[in-house]
């Protein structure tokens, strides 16, 4: 194993068990070693500290496999990783045949680079990092061991996979083919999902905890459901009661998908979806004065770099603001934010900025976030990516 030196002094995060290191925090930044490689990472004393996946094309040069310096890194290591995070979801609840859950999640269960969806008995993988690229083959293998897990496909096209110059892949990897369509059930609901041509992996998991909020909280109210994709919300809204839902998005196949999912669960009659962009959608339902008793605002991620800051702040501000406008008095506005730059302390500040020049009172009545499925590991907080705010306005606005 080639072993590569930290600068001293840069050892301290990876004291803290934080496993990302970055290229200038090393002496041999350039060592003639192959993508994926398992390198020993030692400090300026050429003491061994952690054991890492080399990645000559990535500023972030090595992610730590293990803070172990004796550890194999080999099929063994990857089975018991993964066994850990099955474990976990096991005991969460998450593992019922008929259903779906996020299987690992990467940095959180100490596999960098590595997400894994399970959609009924099957699997969608993506080895977004060099050395979940190198190992894709062993951890192919142990997914296949697990008794739930019949067939894996890979959805590797992701963009991130450019950052370690890795092109994007999909197809199918091991086990039986994998049907067009997989349905799943979630709090009693069911979903068609496109594992094949899906976003990510074809179903936003991470939202279930806020799916199961709306759906207590949508009983009797006119709902109006921003950036729906595939109709998660719009199921969970109609389940809880809802008398009417509007949703849209601008993907014509996932609103197709969304119209399968109404069908499928019998909600079909009080739905209706529009095919567009939604910030003109809701500067045009302003314009008409109309009113909802519940809005949700789900947007992609619109800070995807540091440098998109300032604009996808304002983004997130108007949407707030506009959401604020549509709701009638005591109407409850769920407003998200998926990007990991954005912290929790500022999403706060930004929806009080937009309630402000909505001419609104609100107050929160719940924080919401990413399912249980998608930990945060405490020494890696980037881990944590979604806020989602729950505030009702005045009964007595306006
Ligand atoms: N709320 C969804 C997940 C939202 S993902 C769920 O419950 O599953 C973000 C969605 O926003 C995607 O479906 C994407 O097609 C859509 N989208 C992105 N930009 C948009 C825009 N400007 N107008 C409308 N939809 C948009």
């Amino acid at each position: 194993m080639t072993r590569i030196h930290l600068l001293p002094g840069k050892e301290k995060s990876l004291l803290r068990r934080h496993p990302w290191i970055f290229d200038g925090a090393l002496k041999e930044k350039n060592a003639p070693v192959p993508p994926g490689e398992t390198v020993a990472v030692c400090d300026a004393k050429d003491r061994m500290l952690a054991v890492g996946a080399w990645s000559p094309a990535s500023q972030l040069r090595i992610r730590v496999w293990s803070f172990d310096p004796a550890e194999t890194i080999d099929k063994n290591f990857f089975r018991r990783q993964i066994g850990r995070a099955v474990d976990l979801r096991r005991q969460l609840g998450l593992l019922d045949p008929a259903g779906g859950c996020r299987l690992i999640y990467s940095e959180s269960d100490q596999l960098p680079g590595v997400i894994v969806d399970r959609y009924a008995n099957f699997a969608a993988v993506q080895f977004l990092s060099a050395g979940a690229e190198f190992h894709r083959d062993t951890i192919t293998d142990c997914l296949m061991e697990l008794p739930f897990i019949d067939g894996v496909y890979e959805r590797s096209d992701a963009s991130v996979r450019r950052k370690e110059n890795l092109p994007e892949r999909c197809g199918r990897l091991a086990g039986t083919a994998i049907p067009e369509k997989i349905l799943i059930k979630e709090n009693g609901l069911t979903f068609e999902t496109d594992l094949l041509n899906g976003q990510k992996t074809g179903f936003y998991f991470d939202l279930r905890s806020a799916r199961e909020e709306v759906c207590r909280l949508a009983g009797n109210r006119r709902v109006l459901n921003m950036f729906s994709y595939t109709g998660g919300f719009a199921c969970a809204a109609l389940a809880g009661g809802a008398l009417s839902v509007l949703s849209a998005d601008s993907s014509a196949p996932a609103l197709a998908q969304s119209e399968r999912n109404l069908l499928l669960n019998g909600f079909e009659k009080n739905h209706r979806h529009v095919c567009t962009d939604v910030f003109e959608l809701l500067r045009q339902l302003d314009s008409q004065k109309e009113k909802f008793d519940l809005v949700i605002l789900d947007p992609p991620k619109l800070i995807p770099r540091k440098a998109a800051m300032i604009r996808g702040c304002r983004a997130y501000q108007d949407l707030a603001r506009l959401g604020y406008k549509l709701l009638a008095p005591g109407g409850i506005l769920c407003n998200f934010s998926c990007s990991g730059a954005m912290e929790s302390a500022l999403f706060q500040k930004i929806t009080a900025d937009a309630a402000l020049e909505a001419g609104v009172n609100a107050r929160i009545i719940k924080h919401l976030t990413q399912a249980p499925d998608h930990p945060t590991l405490l020494s890696v907080p980037e881990t944590f990516y979604l806020k989602g705010l729950v505030t009702v306005i005045d009964s007595d606005n306006q």
